[in-house]
């Protein structure tokens, strides 16, 4: 065995079902006095919910959280949160808005406690995306990794089976990426699996039944795994190919991180031969790449970059663009073969 170092993260994590009743138990823990609670629009009424379960420990909802957290959002949220005198943001929905709470952590210091209603684990990183004039930049700090999380399977009741399945891909490519990380650890190379055999085994079910409660909190279970992956080690090709297609095209996050995944670990599968077996093992197929590419076939994702948005002139400015900042993977990043892996993700053909 290799030497390694393994940096705990210290997210204090709730798990079941009904657990929203810990809410305000949870937050008096924490110290708080007020809370402001986020949300996108479309779980306005959620974060009501949510307001009922903190009592008097409630202060107001801001529904403004939105894609990339841009900062001019923040600044709305931040005078929220003055007026409203809070000492802890609950954070309620995806990583949009959860990225909201993050960039309010980072200027203030607020307390967070998140509750998740997606898979894409952002609760579980010390990682803000934000956006400032379009522009997007990244910040690592452990200023913005929440004090608690609370995972409510059934605040994950309601996400659309589409979403579902995009979301546990996504968060299921944080823990493929995990598995070739350069600093990657036993621990967390444990982690992964089964995070992944979590969400192979549940997803095929909540697309066959999206109430079936026991796939649900398999599915949660896998993504908080997932994510603690992404927040504990780097990311490498599958992850930064994602990043350049969303921000130089538009794409959607979950949708791209699922056409792409079958063929960036395709393109790392010779490099990385102990990873392949991890994952081979954990979603119960032979080869690793064709295995995924079956697993989102069969969950109904698209599987073409052409069906999600991308324009097919973008191919080559998409290779350019993910060549120009080099970084580690475990298969040095060639343009030719990065652009037939672009090329072949645009139709949807299998992974090569
Ligand atoms: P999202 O937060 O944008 O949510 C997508 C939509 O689904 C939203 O309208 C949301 O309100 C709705 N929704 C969420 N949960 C629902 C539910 N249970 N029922 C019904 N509707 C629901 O999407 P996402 O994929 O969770 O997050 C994507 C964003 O998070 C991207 O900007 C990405 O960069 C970021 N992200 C950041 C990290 C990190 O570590 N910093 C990690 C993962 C993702």
């Amino acid at each position: 065995m290799q030497p390694f170092i393994f940096d705990a993260l210290p997210t204090r994590v709730v798990f079941g079902s009904g657990t929203l009743s810990q809410l305000k138990a949870e937050a008096t823990r924490l110290g708080t006095t007020r809370a402001l609670i986020l949300t996108t629009p479309n779980q306005a009424t959620t974060g009501m919910q949510v307001g009922e379960a903190l009592g008097d420990l409630f202060g107001a909802v801001f529904s403004g959280a939105v894609m990339h957290t841009p900062t001019h959002v923040t600044e709305e949220a931040l005078v929220a949160l003055r007026q409203t005198g809070a000492d802890l943001v609950v954070s309620i929905g995806g990583g949009s808005t959860i990225g909201l709470g993050k960039a309010l952590a980072l200027r203030t210091g607020v307390n967070q406690l998140v509750i998740p209603t997606t898979y894409a684990g952002s609760e579980m990183t010390p990682i803000l995306g934000q956006t400032d004039d379009g522009l997007k930049t990244t910040v690592r700090n452990l200023a913005v990794l929440p004090e608690t999380v609370i995972y409510d399977v059934d605040l994950t009741m309601s996400l659309p089976t589409a979403l579902s399945a995009t979301s546990g891909i996504n968060a299921i490519a944080h823990a493929v990426e995990a598995l070739y990380a350069k600093d990657r650890n036993p621990i967390i190379s444990m982690i992964a699996e089964e995070g992944i055999r979590s969400l192979a085994t549940s997803l095929p079910s909540i697309r066959a039944k999206s109430y079936d409660q026991d796939a649900r909190k398999r599915a949660l279970y896998g993504a908080w795994l997932c994510g603690y992956c992404l927040g504990s080690v780097g990311m490498a090709l599958h992850h930064k190919l994602c990043h350049t297609l969303g921000g130089s095209f538009g794409l959607p996050h979950s949708e791209t991180h699922t056409v792409i995944l079958p063929h960036a670990v395709a393109y790392n599968s010779q490099a990385a031969p102990e990873a392949m077996s991890a994952i081979s093992r954990a979603i119960g197929a032979s080869d690793a790449a064709n295995g995924l590419y079956d697993l989102i076939s069969g969950l109904g994702a698209d599987q073409a970059l052409s069906l999600i948005g991308m324009p097919e002139d973008g191919i080559e400015r998409a290779a350019d663009i993910a060549v120009a900042s080099p970084y580690w993977n475990p298969r040095p990043i060639e343009r030719e073969a990065l652009r037939d892996l672009i090329a072949r993700a645009y139709v949807g053909k299998r992974p090569s």
